[in-house]
């Protein structure tokens, strides 16, 4: 008997849900086009259908025509970039995560206490490259703990660390015990910056681990957080794949003794391409039984609006 386990929480977090908003409502309410900085979400269909609806994707504000309006995306930017929005006399709006906010005030309010600052995060990604561009001084990016050993700073500094906020729990927590070893006078956030929806979503994905034998992961390859799940289910000796939609399944992928597909989303991934994959599966696998498991998680967030958008 075969099954598809559909594991819940999946899909849009309460940022995402607000960073898609923001880009409709000022469509709504200030006409074509809507100049948006970086992919609002690293979604290759929500981006897609954004522009279909009028928005204009790009990649620094030198694209950008002088009193535009400009939406920053979810994920963040640096000081530069929002003081070069006034320079450039653009109209911004801002739709960053208010939980990669947080994380920008953290940065700061331990600068102001004179403390180096350590950034766990991936080298490149556009959150990590704004929370770096949010203080004056340097700021130091680690990404395993073999890069803790190789930080110039000497051992008694004081240093404070945060965080991106969609890496894996585990691989973060292996970091910061690094940190803590190697450094005597160090701080850092009270509960880890991973973000509630990365989190609830790997605690999920772990779980469901014990029951399936596949996993499904619908996320652009670009999407932090869709990349962090697949990598979970790997960890826990599950062969898992990341795939934008139905179109990327391979069939060589299930032999006879997949009984379990478990199919999940990242935070940036729509409801819709996880209907058109269960569709496929489902015709492909021939299984009828279609189960839901949320495994005790249930997540309330939602996230107000920018005050210029709220009629
Ligand atoms: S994944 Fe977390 S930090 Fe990123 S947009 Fe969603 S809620 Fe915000």
């Amino acid at each position: 008997m075969k099954k598809i386990l559909l594991i819940k929480p999946r899909g849009f977090c309460a940022g995402v849900e607000r960073a898609i908003d923001i880009v409709e409502k000022a469509l709504s309410k200030y006409g074509k086009p809507v100049y948006v900085r970086h992919e609002i979400v690293h979604n290759k269909k929500v981006v897609d259908d954004l522009r279909s609806k009028g928005a204009i994707f790009v990649k620094e504000l030198d694209e950008v025509p002088t009193g535009s309006l400009v939406i920053f995306s979810a994920h963040g930017v640096s000081e530069k970039v929002e003081n070069d929005a006034y320079i450039k006399m653009l109209n911004p709006i801002d739709a960053t995560c208010p939980l990669v906010k947080k994380v920008h005030n953290q940065a700061k309010r331990y600068s102001e206490k004179d403390r180096e600052i350590i950034l766990v995060g991936h080298a490149g990604h556009p959150e990590v490259e704004g929370t770096i561009g949010r203080i004056d001084k340097k700021m130091y990016l680690v990404q395993t703990p073999e890069d803790v050993k190789l930080l110039d700073i000497d051992q008694n500094t004081p240093v404070a660390y945060v965080t991106q906020t969609t890496l894996s729990f585990d691989d973060t927590k292996d970091i910061i015990n690094a940190l803590n070893e190697r450094f005597t006078d160090i701080v850092g956030p009270e509960l880890s910056d991973i973000c509630y929806a990365t989190q609830n979503r790997q605690t999920a994905v772990k779980k469901a681990c014990e029951i399936i034998d596949i996993l499904l992961v619908i996320g652009s390859v670009n999407s932090s957080n869709s990349n962090r799940l697949r990598d979970v289910a790997e960890n826990h000796g599950k062969t898992a794949y990341l795939i934008d939609n139905h179109t990327d399944i391979n069939t060589e992928w299930f032999s006879d003794t997949t009984k379990v597909v478990g199919i999940t989303a990242g935070a940036s991934a729509p409801e819709s391409l996880v209907t058109g994959v269960v569709q496929h599966i489902k015709d492909l696998l021939k299984i009828d039984i279609i189960e839901e498991q949320d495994f005790g998680i249930v997540e309330r967030v939602k996230f107000n609006l920018p005050r210029e958008l709220i009629q």
